[in-house]
């Protein structure tokens, strides 16, 4: 038996990059696996359905309150039980502190933080509910460390790491473990765009000389959400290559 089999995983902004490689991994585990995103999932959902997977697509905003407890509520309705959340919609917007205009701001922390406030509440009622579930947030060591051009992205990355430590307290005795990471360097779109030069000096600042992968990230969320890891809570597991140590 797989180790996901009979399982439902919700994964927010499961469309594309860190999300739909979570998606994909829960699903080649045999849970049944939710991608939902502002975005359409059209794209990720056949691949894995096509590939003997089991996907859906669920439009999901997490900036609002009323539409997520829907959402939840839904996908609930429609499988009988969510095992697994993992929290991983999350933008940047990122400029030095002196010139951040407010709604940059208020845009990153309302998706990034405000935002698994407003989905994890509902499935944490679930859960307990339930007596078992897995929340896995997907953080970043710029919570950890800090980074300049970054002070909105890290304080919502930060306040993602507080919530988890708080969570995992909340929810351990009803069998509800909560965990986060917090990837570095991950080779995405956005790091692709990175010249010759500036990777060069990135690989400086890592111990394992190249970017992470979506698949490097894949692999410890489904860690953190699998059987291996039900004695594991509250934890921040850096994938970093060594960024962070
Ligand atoms: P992407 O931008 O590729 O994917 C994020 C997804 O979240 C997109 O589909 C996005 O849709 C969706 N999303 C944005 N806003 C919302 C919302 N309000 N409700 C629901 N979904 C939303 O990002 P990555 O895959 O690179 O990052 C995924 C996570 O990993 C993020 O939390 C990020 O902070 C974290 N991370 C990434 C690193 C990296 O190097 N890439 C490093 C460290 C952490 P849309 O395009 O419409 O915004």
């Amino acid at each position: 038996m797989k180790e996901f089999e009979g399982q439902v995983a919700v994964v927010t902004g499961g469309a594309r990059g860190i999300g739909a490689e979570i998606a994909r991994r829960f699903a080649g585990g045999g849970a049944k696996v939710v991608c939902a995103d502002v975005l359409d999932t059209t794209e990720i959902v056949d691949e894995i359905n096509e590939s003997g997977g089991t996907a859906e697509g669920r439009e999901l905003d997490v900036t609002d309150f009323v539409a997520a407890a829907e959402s939840i509520a839904a996908i609930h309705v429609a499988h009988g039980r969510i095992d697994i959340l993992v929290n991983n919609a999350g933008i940047t917007r990122d400029q030095l502190l002196v010139r951040m205009k407010p709604e940059d701001w208020d845009l990153v922390l309302g998706i990034n933080l405000d935002g698994v406030f407003k989905v994890t509440q509902p499935v944490a009622k679930l859960m307990m509910r339930a007596r078992g579930g897995r929340i896995v947030n997907v953080a970043s060591v710029v919570g950890l460390m800090g980074n300049a051009g970054q002070a909105n992205y890290a304080a919502s990355k930060a306040g993602l790491i507080g919530f988890t430590k708080s969570l995992a307290r909340e929810l351990g005795p009803r069998n509800v473990t909560v965990n986060a990471v917090a990837p570095g360097y991950i080779q995405t779109p956005m790091t692709d765009k990175l010249t010759d030069d500036q990777r060069e000096a990135l690989m400086k600042t890592v111990a394992i000389p190249r970017l992470g992968t979506p698949t490097d990230v894949a692999d410890a969320v489904a860690f953190l959400a699998g059987p291996g890891a039900s004695y594991i809570t509250g934890v921040v597991l850096n994938i970093s290559g060594g960024l962070y140590i």
